[in-house]
């Protein structure tokens, strides 16, 4: 099978052996109301209300969403207006803990008959994809079975990200709960086949899984070679499949749903315990982080000044919320963090790298795991050009960052991308 592009990264995975550790409840919580992609939630407490653990505080009516339930039990201390590190503005929930863990009389295992009543149960869990990307989980379950048949499960074990090693805890510390996720949505939604993609850089994982699912009709694990981004969507359907997800495409035209390994985990301890998404395991990691580096619990609405306390990075340079080529720096430590944050890495002696000339080299346009023209693009940027922004396809750039990290010109390729992509004409309607 022909491998896409990709770049080759140092993994940096510092903490892989760091067995997960519950991260102390912070004296308040700031729980957003966007957290993941989709629509915001509408606040259902106000000011003054006391919250049990688990219990809904934040909900839409928009099909594209998912409810957001209270990380503890306590207190609202108000609900806010908040500004998101994209420029954006929600709503947020801050809540002070009492220190009582009083569990919300709602939380319990959900009953399933149906495929329906799973879905929906996914849905009140408040899941979204745990890898970074935030899509609500259900929305990938509520297929047509018979428009759009599924028949092969891509469980995304990649983290090809350097420094995160989340998911790779998630393997090694919870796998029957991994394996009966996959199990559970298998079944109910009668999925014959599961390939699980890990990075070979993993063999623990591997050896592990294999293990796990060998006597598990249709399970496979596969061993994805160790390149940025192999857990790009596109990139790991081919990987684990041979499927190509064209443009314009949905993983389920191809007969796939991918998931990520901490998404199913979790759904297989909703299913048992009823208890919703209110904690992330997370990577502290980074070269100002001078102690505990590690995997955590921690609570959603931590704020990540607290994060940084707690590892003694004090006055580190640069803060990214995930991983290094595709997380984004922080301009604000406090801000809080969400169901999608996988890392909190905090950096010192940060060299920024002067930008000279383009040399046509050509490695940006090598290394693009979807054969884009990074070089093309910029220019077009430069231009203001939507045109030929259009023409060049800068809808579909990830923006994963392979352009920018091989570039010997230091081009800030992928950036310009994101913003590229505000140009492009606007669909007729
Ligand atoms: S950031 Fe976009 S253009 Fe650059 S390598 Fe990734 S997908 Fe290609
Ligand atoms: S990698 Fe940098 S220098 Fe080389 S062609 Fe692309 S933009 Fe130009």
């Amino acid at each position: 099978m022909k491998r896409l592009n990709g770049i080759h990264v140092k993994h940096h995975k510092n903490t892989e052996n760091c067995e997960t550790k519950q991260f102390p409840m912070p004296k308040r919580l700031t729980v957003l109301m966007s957290q993941a992609m989709g629509a915001p939630c509408t606040p259902l407490v106000k000011k003054g209300d006391t919250v049990d653990k688990g219990q809904k505080i934040g909900d839409s009516d928009a099909f594209m969403s998912a409810p957001i339930h209270s990380p503890a039990s306590g207190t609202v201390a108000d609900v806010t207006d908040y500004l998101l590190p994209n420029g954006s503005r929600c709503k947020a929930v801050i809540i002070e803990p009492d220190g009582e863990n009083r569990i919300s009389p709602d939380v319990k295992p959900p009953v399933i008959n149906s495929r329906e009543d799973f879905v929906n149960a996914v849905r009140e869990s408040g899941c979204v994809g745990l890898g970074g990307a935030g899509f609500p989980t259900h929305i990938k379950l509520r297929y047509d079975p018979v428009k759009t048949p599924i028949d092969t499960l891509v469980i995304n074990g990649a983290e090809c990200e350097p420094y995160i090693t989340s998911d790779y805890r998630e393997f090694m510390e919870d796998p029957d709960d991994v394996i009966d996720g996959i199990s559970k949505i298998m079944e109910i939604m009668n999925i014959p086949m599961c390939k699980i993609g890990i990075e070979e850089n993993k063999p623990s994982a591997i050896k592990l899984m294999t293990e796990k699912t060998a006597n598990m009709k249709g399970v496979s694990v596969v061993t994805l070679p160790s390149s940025y981004p192999q857990g790009a969507e596109k990139v790991l359907i081919h990987s684990c499949t041979g499927r190509i997800v064209a443009e314009g495409e949905l993983p389920s035209n191809q007969g796939v749903a991918v998931m990520n390994v901490s998404t199913v985990g979790f759904i297989s301890r909703y299913l048992k315990t009823g208890m919703p998404l209110t904690e992330k395991r997370l990577t502290l990691d980074g070269n100002a982080a001078t102690k505990n580096q590690g995997n955590y619990i921690v609570p959603i609405g931590t704020a990540v000044s607290e994060l940084l306390e707690f590892c003694g990075a004090e006055n580190p340079e640069k803060v990214l919320y995930g991983g290094p080529m595709m997380g984004f720096p922080l301009y604000d430590t406090e801000q809080a963090v969400t169901k999608v944050n996988n890392a909190v890495l905090a950096f010192k002696d940060v060299k920024t790298p002067e930008t000279t000339a383009c040399i046509r080299c050509g490695r940006c346009i090598r290394a693009c795991p979807l054969n884009l023209m990074p070089t093309l693009l910029e220019q077009a940027y430069d231009r203001r050009d939507g045109a030929e922004l259009a023409r060049l396809k800068v809808n579909l750039c990830m923006n994963c960052g392979c352009c920018s990290y091989v570039c010997p010109a230091n081009r800030h390729l992928a950036e310009k991308n994101q913003l590229a992509k505000a140009l492009l004409p606007k669909p007729k309607k």
